[in-house]
């Protein structure tokens, strides 16, 4: 029975945080740099009264924490989603600190969210929520301290509503660069509606180059299987299909559906358009929503929500290759098993750090007033995502190599406990990305 404490991100958060500290010797030579590290520098949570459709005034709380401003301005999505609370926001915005860092992009980490299930809003109430939520955190977000972007039920319009908002309170100023992810006649850039997707895909692709997966060296003929089908997991499922994989499974908070063979993404696409789900596509098995995450595949993409991948299902993942294009989608506990089980893991601060990238390039472009072409677009994010994929690898490489070196230091400092276990690519991921982190704090020092 998994307890809701295990479930919280910011536990998970924690730990994968943990875990890359045996490996870097300044937590040593600092004592309290876990904590400065960790701990975020700032926590906003706002309340907003929002008259809906039939006349009534509902209360919802919204919040927005900065993480870490040590890299740059804070730079992280908003979502609406029921469970949003403080400690959620407190671990997604973490790992925008991370993600920001190893995709070595000038940004720090943020996050933000409202209490809400937006699936149950009209378009006015969603957009009296955004414009509610945005004038009330004021200064707390602007171009060059804080930037949103879309998330979990947000999207280009939501970024549409949050730019217009806060031009209204700052009129004669470019605001452009206070949001990313805008539609592109409105300062977005071109290619950001895809690159998550796209970044994963990339990591992939070139993860396989490197043969970290004995036995498969590209995507084609690659069995997938996706769990989510909104902006993340939909074009998951058209970008691995025209790079030749076999998309066998998909989802969404329905259901699911499977098709051995392959199925038709484009006519899945057109079926969720017009039902609004991707359940009841024809001649298919259908599937609970979670067993999307067992079906047999080379490669599972878990591109809905955290905690899907628990203790006591991860034993039934048959997928060779796990590619966390959802934030936080694997608990500790299920990462073990998986890994036990020889499953390898790209971890979601390197597989859907794509997003954050363009994210990046759209605010170049606001303050610059330019615009990409698109190709300039792709070249510029293949190359950083094949960047910090072999920086993995490498680092990880490095890590095992050492790894006598390490654990007989843990052992001296840590005798009663078990010894260090071989690092995962989750750790050298961080082990790179908390590096940096704490190269800047030191170089900068403490103010004042
Ligand atoms: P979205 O709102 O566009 O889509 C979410 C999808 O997940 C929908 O298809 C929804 O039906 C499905 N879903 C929700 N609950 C589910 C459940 N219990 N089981 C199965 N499916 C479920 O959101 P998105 O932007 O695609 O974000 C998905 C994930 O990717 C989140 O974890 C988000 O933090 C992460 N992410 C998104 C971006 C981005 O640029 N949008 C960037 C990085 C990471």
């Amino acid at each position: 029975m998994i307890t809701e404490g295990e479930l919280n991100p910011l536990r998970v958060a924690n730990h994968q945080f943990n875990q890359a500290v045996p490996f870097l010797d300044q937590f040593k030579e600092c004592t309290g740099m876990r904590e400065w590290l960790f701990e975020p520098e700032q926590v906003v949570r706002v309340s907003l009264p929002v008259r809906m459709d039939d006349g009534c005034v509902e209360m919802f709380r919204g919040y927005r924490v900065l993480h870490s401003n040590a890299r740059g301005p804070g730079k992280g999505g908003f979502r609406f989603h029921p469970t949003v609370n403080e400690e959620e926001v407190r671990a997604l915005a973490a790992w925008m600190t991370w993600k920001c860092a190893l995709v070595d992009v000038p940004f720090g980490g943020a996050k933000g969210g409202v209490a809400c299930d937006a699936r149950l809003l009209s378009e006015g109430e969603k957009a009296r929520v955004t414009r509610r939520y945005i004038s009330a955190l004021g200064d707390n977000i602007g171009p060059h301290t804080d930037i949103p972007a879309p998330d979990l039920y947000t999207d280009q319009q939501t970024m549409a509503w949050v730019f217009d908002t806060y031009s209204m309170m700052h009129p004669g100023e470019n605001c452009f660069p206070v949001v990313t992810g805008k539609p592109v006649d409105l300062g977005g850039s071109l290619g950001r509606d895809s690159a998550t997707a796209m970044g994963s895909l990339y990591v992939t692709e070139h993860f396989l180059e490197l043969g970290g997966l004995p036995g498969l060296t590209s995507l084609k003929g690659a069995d997938v299987a996706i769990q989510g089908f909104g902006n993340a997991g939909r074009w998951a499922a058209r970008l691995y299909d025209d790079a030749g994989a076999r998309i066998v499974a998909v989802s969404d908070s329905q259901g699911g559906i499977f098709e051995p063979g392959g199925l038709d993404v484009k006519r899945v696409a057109d079926h969720k358009d017009a039902t609004g789900s991707v359940v009841d596509f024809p001649s298919t098995k259908a599937l609970a929503p979670r067993e999307v995450l067992e079906v047999p595949c080379d490669i599972l993409i878990p591109a809905a929500m955290e905690n899907q991948i628990v203790e006591s299902n991860a034993g039934r993942v048959q997928a060779r290759l796990v590619v966390e294009a959802a934030n936080g989608p694997t608990t500790p506990e299920a990462d073990v098993i998986l890994h036990d089980n020889g499953i390898i893991v790209l971890p979601d601060i390197l597989a859907n750090a794509g997003g954050v990238v363009v994210s990046y390039y759209e605010w170049v472009q606001n303050l610059q007033n330019q615009q990409w072409e698109e190709h300039e677009v792709q070249e510029k994010l293949k190359k950083k995502m094949y960047r910090a994929t072999n920086v993995v690898v490498t680092s990880r490489a490095a890590l095992v190599d050492a790894i006598d070196h390490y654990r007989a230091e843990w052992a001296v400092d840590h005798p009663d406990e078990s010894p260090l276990d071989a690092p995962t690519i989750r750790t050298a991921a961080y082990v790179v990305a908390v590096g940096r982190c704490v190269k800047t704090l030191m170089e900068r020092g403490i103010w004042p």
